[in-house]
């Protein structure tokens, strides 16, 4: 298609930024420009209808590490690398409330848990005995004392079966996915940003006083600069980056009368998670159940990973209770050997903010922001 004189003019001529992905990162990498500079033109460019990678396909979970990966982490990385990280997460959720409020994500602070099985005992104890000296780490982080603590008593309460202990976490909570990222796009539009969607960046170029950005749709869009927060898909761009792409499969069931629990809850080792949204359950994860098969940038849903979803829901989650499951989803995240985040520049004008891993929903809105100040400095 052509596009008229007055759409070339006020779409895409003179873009000081141009973002690439309207996720959660995408997203407040504008907010945070057109904070500090208002003048500027940003436009963010999504391929699909709607964002379509992490940001509105995720489990809402506002949360910053359970007792169970905070240890696993520390026998990868060091000390101060895994609490720099709990305050990344603590600090970006804070900074996700205070853009958007409370009320408008729908943030109530539930609690986690960790369950652990009888044959997990082990894992359970090492927890136990390390719970003083997390605690005293994540109230240098937090403020907030005795965060983690032991909630068996909680399990006959919330009806769960083969679960043998529970550890609470006192400061985590839940966000609604959706409502977030509506209110982000609405705050964004409101400040000037033009978000276009169904449109999609094949090729990024460096010109000498910018760059070029070439679509699918046969558009070219030139700019100053260029951020690239396109995550699990950021090698379809930038092949030199290490993001892998990793597919996470959930399912939702129907409203539960009297649903019995409340909260964001972990599992094996987090590779299970699960929350009540409202008094429905959302459950997902399995991906440690075929990590080949879901390292893909396709959505998609498999057999394996619905079945065991589907068998834990009956079997420990909701067991005696019944219930319909309503609607199945996957989304991709992108990964890495570690769980650091990779926000640099790539070339000239050309800066890259990627690699949430599971933790987008609790650093999105910093990592744009650090995305956003490396893009600050190419103009
Ligand atoms: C099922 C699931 C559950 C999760 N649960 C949680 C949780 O409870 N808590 C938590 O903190 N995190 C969670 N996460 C992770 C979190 O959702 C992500 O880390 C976060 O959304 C990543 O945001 P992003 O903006 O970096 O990427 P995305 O949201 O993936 O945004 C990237 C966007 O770029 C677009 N795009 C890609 N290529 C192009 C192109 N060439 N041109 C134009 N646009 C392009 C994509 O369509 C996409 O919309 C979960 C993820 C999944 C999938």
């Amino acid at each position: 298609m052509e596009l008229s004189f007055w759409e070339k003019e006020s779409y895409f001529s003179h873009v000081d930024v141009l973002i690439v992905g309207s996720g959660i990162v995408g997203l407040n990498a504008a907010l945070y420009l057109k904070t500090q500079q208002p003048a500027l033109k940003v436009l963010v460019v999504e391929r699909g209808l709607l964002p379509t990678g992490a940001s509105t396909r995720n489990a809402g979970f506002a949360c910053f590490g359970s007792p169970s990966e905070l240890l696993d982490d520390l026998s990868h990385h060091s000390e101060e690398e895994v609490f720099a990280l709990v305050e990344r997460r603590w600090r970006g959720l804070q900074r996700l409330r205070q853009n958007l409020g409370d009320q408008a994500i729908d943030f109530h602070r539930w609690g986690g848990y960790e369950l652990f099985e009888e044959s997990q005992q082990p894992l359970y104890e090492a927890c136990l005995e390390q719970m003083t000296y997390l605690n005293k780490q994540l109230q240098q982080v937090t403020g907030e004392q005795d965060i983690y603590r032991q909630a068996d008593h909680k399990i006959g309460e919330f009806g769960f079966k083969q679960v043998a202990h529970l550890i609470e976490s006192t400061a985590e909570g839940q966000i609604d996915t959706g409502k977030m990222i509506l209110a982000l796009t609405q705050k964004v539009q409101a400040l000037g940003v033009i978000v276009l969607n169904g449109l999609e960046i094949a090729s990024l170029q460096e010109e000498s006083a910018g760059i070029t950005a070439l679509t699918k749709q046969g558009i070219a869009i030139t700019a100053r600069a260029a951020l690239v927060a396109t995550n699990g898909f950021a090698r379809q761009l930038l092949p030199q980056l290490q993001v892998a792409p990793a597919r996470a499969q959930v399912l939702i069931t129907k409203p539960i009368p009297d649903l019995r629990f409340k909260g964001t809850f972990h599992y094996d080792r987090g590779y299970y998670y699960f929350r009540n949204i409202g008094n429905r359950v959302l459950f997902g994860g399995g991906r440690n159940l075929d990590f080949k098969t879901e390292e893909t940038t396709e959505m998609g849903l498999t057999n394996l990973v619905q079945n065991k979803l589907d068998e834990l829901l009956r079997e420990v989650i909701l067991p005696g209770t019944p219930y319909e499951v309503e609607q199945r989803w996957s989304g991709i995240m992108g990964v890495g050997s570690s769980k650091t985040t990779i926000v640099q520049p790539v070339s000239q004008h050309i800066c890259c903010a990627v690699r949430m891993g599971g933790m987008g929903v609790a650093i999105g809105s910093l990592v744009g922001e650090e995305g956003a100040a490396l893009v600050l400095e190419k103009l």
